[in-house]
């Protein structure tokens, strides 16, 4: 069984009986149990629930029910996602063995469509990092080279689908935890535009950044897994509907901004190169390329490492050990049953981070600190919108440097921090961008970024679609 279709092809395969959802679903199955050993993508498998369900799916194709196009095609979910009766452990020892009591809104739709979940994934604890190093339990290999990191944190689903665990997963991202393992791992991800797909039920880390976004083998399953989890949902305020830009891209008319500032020193230079000649080859198919500038760049990483620390104080505040999950509640008091349970449930970034946002958000460091980083990210918007007067999307690396060997920057915080100097912008100002495959660099995969205008993910896609 072949496992690396499009989801279109499976759709076609299934529906013409070519295979059935069950046959689908445990050649994943084996091949997660033959693969994961060496990978360690996955933080709980649902074997049992995958096989009834995918069952369920093969008897609505026997009495010959129309399917959804998503119907009976496995998937992985970042295990910060909650679905329902399945641990979300958001791979930290506070919620080691805390079960979801209802399912996330994006998981919600892909069921309706007959999704099949086949498991949860490994991730930097709550979200924090850039590697999967930070998961409280163990790191995530990556496919390619077993010896390197797959990125983070959504990096068991970025390896899940580069080895053929699934055909697809579901990341999220803070500052870049969707594209730069996809870009790692050679796959597709897409950051959609802040406020594109509900938040409802994803562990919140810093809640005016956050994004849930596909991570996929093309671009097509990308758009098709971008359309079902989409739109408003009453149960989060800040989702909207919209319409994701031409389905149709004219290229004549295409207009590429390339910012200068993005091709900085220390940037590895057969990534700049690669880059560059993607960018030709599209100025040869009829593009108008043109330099724009981003002048608070420089800013960027600071900015987004006050406000993510100060929003993750806030969101983590809950884990008490009185609400969910870990709680060392034999304690003679209620302060210390807060202070064991924090000081033993949360991992070293988690605490760094607490204790950073905590301290930028004090009475005295308040203006020195966050509300200057929320002038600058007033800024970094700005640049972003003067560029989008000149050019239709905008182009980057997706990360400076391919995927880096496990345990080189976990002693050098400002080198793991730097990973995000690309991405962490566009979460800043909340708009889309998607990473997708751009050749290899010493045999390892990098990642082209495409960035859009607020609820252009088709233009986005489509441009990435041409690379
Ligand atoms: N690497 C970034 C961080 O550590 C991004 C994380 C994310 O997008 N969740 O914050």
């Amino acid at each position: 069984m072949e496992l690396d279709l499009t989801i279109k092809q499976i759709h076609k395969g299934l529906v013409n009986k070519e295979f059935t959802v069950l046959e689908l679903t445990k050649a994943y199955l084996d091949r997660i149990k033959k693969r994961d050993k060496d990978i360690f993508s996955l933080m709980s498998i649902n074997d049992q629930g995958a096989i009834k369900h995918a069952k369920e799916i093969d008897k609505d194709i026997s009495l010959g029910k129309k399917i959804p196009l998503l119907a009976g095609i496995p998937l992985l979910v970042k295990d910060n996602i909650l679905v329902k009766g399945m641990k979300a452990t958001c791979s930290s020892k506070i919620l080691e063995n805390y079960i979801a009591p209802y399912d996330a809104t994006c998981i919600k739709r892909l069921k309706e469509q007959g999704a099949i979940i086949l498991g949860k994934t490994n991730l930097d604890e709550f979200a924090m990092g850039s590697s999967t190093e930070n998961s409280a339990f163990f790191s995530t290999k990556n496919p390619v080279d077993l010896e390197r990191v797959p990125g983070g944190s959504s990096g068991g689903s970025a390896a899940g689908v580069a080895d053929n665990f699934c055909a697809y997963a579901l990341g999220s991202d803070t500052g870049g935890s969707i594209r730069q393992p996809a870009s790692f791992c050679g796959v597709v991800g897409l950051k959609p535009t802040y406020g594109a797909v509900s938040r409802y039920g994803l562990v919140a880390f810093g809640s005016s950044l956050d994004q849930i976004g596909p991570i996929t083998k093309n671009i097509e399953d990308a758009k098709i897994v971008f359309d079902v989890i989409s739109g408003k949902d009453p149960l989060d305020s800040t989702s909207v509907d919209f319409l994701s830009g031409d389905t149709k891209l004219d290229i004549s008319k295409l207009k590429i901004g390339v910012p200068k500032e993005y091709f900085v020193d220390g940037m590895d230079k057969e990534v700049e190169r690669s880059i560059k000649e993607k960018i030709e080859k599209l100025e040869k198919m009829g593009a108008k390329v043109q330099r724009v500038s981003l002048p608070h760049a420089k800013y960027v990483v600071p900015a987004y490492y006050i406000i993510n620390t100060a929003e993750a104080s806030a969101n983590l505040a809950r884990f008490d050990g009185i609400k969910y999950g870990l709680s060392k509640n034999d304690q003679k008091d209620l302060l210390n049953v807060y202070l064991a349970t924090k000081g033993e449930g949360f991992g070293d970034e988690v605490k760094r981070r607490i204790m950073l946002g905590t301290y930028v958000l004090s009475s005295g460091y308040y203006d020195a600190y966050y509300s200057k980083a929320q002038k600058v990210r007033a800024l970094v918007k700005k640049d972003f919108d003067n560029a989008f007067k000149k050019v239709d999307v905008i182009i980057t690396p997706t990360t400076p440097t391919p995927a880096f060997r496990l345990g080189e920057k976990t002693n050098d915080l400002i080198e793991m921090y730097l990973n995000d100097i690309f991405t962490a912008s566009i979460n800043l100002a909340g708009l889309p961008a998607v990473s997708v495959p751009s050749g290899f660099v010493k045999k390892l995969p990098i990642g082209i970024q495409i960035i859009g205008k607020p609820f252009q993910e088709n233009t986005i896609l489509n441009v990435a679609q041409l690379i």
